[in-house]
């Protein structure tokens, strides 16, 4: 549903999903990739990427 790519990349760009709580965390790549971001509501470590549908 991205409309245009500046509103694609600020709402998908560095944008996580918890996998067990479903918050969005906001966080860079590399950090994710690397295993440093948790989860600040349940800590877990599972996160995925945004996915439009
Ligand atoms: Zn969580």
């Amino acid at each position: 549903m991205a409309k245009f790519p500046e509103a694609d990349a600020r709402l998908f760009h560095n944008i996580f999903v918890c996998k067990k709580c479903k918050s969005k965390i906001r966080a860079p790549n590399l950090k994710v990739f690397a295993g440093k971001v948790a989860c600040r509501k349940c800590g877990a470590k599972a996160l995925r990427t945004v996915r439009k549908k």
